[in-house]
């Protein structure tokens, strides 16, 4: 062992090498810091005095699979600049860790393409080291976003435990990233990203949402001149969860046991795009049978098949035409999902038509969504929130494998 390798192999620099030890299979170094070349870690005076040290072991990277320690008394001097008594700095290391920052990169490095479990178990640490060591990581890098650029976001809730508890999310359109994420749902949950918005001078055109009242109010409060889009993504999702409803009532009410079967098969079947059935699984053919069994249901199928081309139409003027006969054609159905669906989009026309002046839709918080769902099966965004919602932030950078223990 040379001063020189610890330098090179270990970031260590400006101490001498004094030894190394072999015990219970672990490789320790002992190196040595002259108390003349220390400074004082307030004022950077050379003129100090010692005042004794402090015995620190902090955890470098392995040697193969052998758990490797640096052994250092740290030199506690007074300043006579100053009047300062303390430990001098270690600039290998953060003084409150027991490794050094070498072992930090290094464990981040491994964290992305391993789980936090398997880092641990490579490392011979603590899941808690190995997971402290990412939210620090992920803090510096998250915590305080950069928001002067945002133009147009997306705003949603995401249920993280069964209807109990609830994170807001904020996604940037333009980006993909995902530039907040608040406790709970509602106008609350929203209060910090405000603050934090007014501070960064942002300019937002246009927010993407669902039609629920939650947000609406609060955007519009802080929010001046920004449009509110009432977007694609929730229009459907919603008209798929009535279109659900009504074929589980009829299948509730079939008496017939062949009806009831086709009326079960056909869940799914329902909800997809009509171009994406699959005609190899006979699944066009399917549907068909079960809407040929049930007026209503056909009805309710075509119209939410119709209600797509909505947000496929030429311009503004096509698009509220579309709209306008959409409604009246719910209305005219008698088919009691149908009209209350007519109903919400009429109260929500501006909302629904501001899609034909700025073209945003939520869209892409499906995909955050989706992976946020993955997430919530590991048991560690219940241990600890703020890491959950690290993790979150950086949901779309693959630089940490999303799996927890
Ligand atoms: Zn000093």
């Amino acid at each position: 062992m040379s001063t020189s390798l610890l330098y090179h192999a270990f970031g260590i620099r400006g101490y001498t090498y004094r030894r190394t030890d072999y015990q219970s299979g672990h490789v320790i170094f002992t190196i040595h810091q002259e108390p003349q070349a220390c400074r004082c870690p307030a004022c950077g005076s050379a003129d100090v005095q010692s005042r004794g040290r402090v015995e620190r072991r902090f955890r470098l990277v392995p040697i193969g699979r052998r758990a490797t320690f640096v052994d250092l008394a740290i030199p506690r001097v007074q300043c006579r600049a100053c009047g300062v008594v303390r430990q001098v700095a270690v600039p290998f290391a953060d003084a409150r860790r027991t490794y050094a920052r070498s072992f930090e990169r290094y464990a981040l490095e491994l964290g992305r393409r391993m789980t936090i479990k398997d880092v641990a178990a490579h490392l011979g640490v603590s899941w808690d080291v190995i997971k402290d060591i990412q939210r620090r990581d992920l803090a510096r890098r998250f915590a305080k976003p950069k928001l002067k650029h945002l133009r147009h976001i997306a705003i949603d809730e995401i249920a993280i435990a069964k209807g109990h508890r609830y994170l807001t999310v904020v996604l940037d359109l333009d980006s993909g990233a995902v530039v907040f994420v608040g406790d709970g749902k509602g106008a609350k949950a929203l209060k910090p990203f405000w603050k934090r918005l007014r501070g960064s001078k942002a300019k937002i055109e246009a927010v993407a949402m669902d039609m629920s009242p939650a947000y609406r109010e609060a955007v519009s409060t802080n929010l001046r001149g920004a449009k509110i889009v009432f977007d694609r993504f929730h229009v459907m999702k919603l008209f798929n969860d009535k279109l659900s409803d009504l074929r589980r009532a009829l299948h509730r009410e079939a008496t017939d046991v062949l009806q009831k079967k086709v009326l079960k098969g056909t869940r799914w079947l329902l909800l997809k795009a009509s171009e994406n059935l699959d005609e190899e699984k006979d699944e066009r053919k399917k549907l068909e049978e079960a809407l040929a069994l049930n007026k209503s249901l056909a009805v309710a199928y075509y119209l939410k098949e119709d209600l797509r081309q909505f947000w496929e139409q030429p311009g503004k003027v096509f698009g509220t035409a579309f709209l306008d006969g959409w409604i009246k054609r719910a209305e005219a159905s008698g088919i009691k999902i149908l009209q209350q669906m007519g109903k919400t989009l009429a109260a929500h026309r501006s909302g629904l038509l501001a899609y034909y002046d700025v073209m945003i839709t939520s869209g892409p918080m499906e995909g955050t969504n989706n992976k946020i769902k993955t997430m919530k099966r590991q048991a560690y965004g219940f241990r600890d929130q703020e890491f959950f919602k690290l993790k979150i932030r950086a949901i779309h950078e693959t630089r940490y494998e999303l799996i927890g223990p």
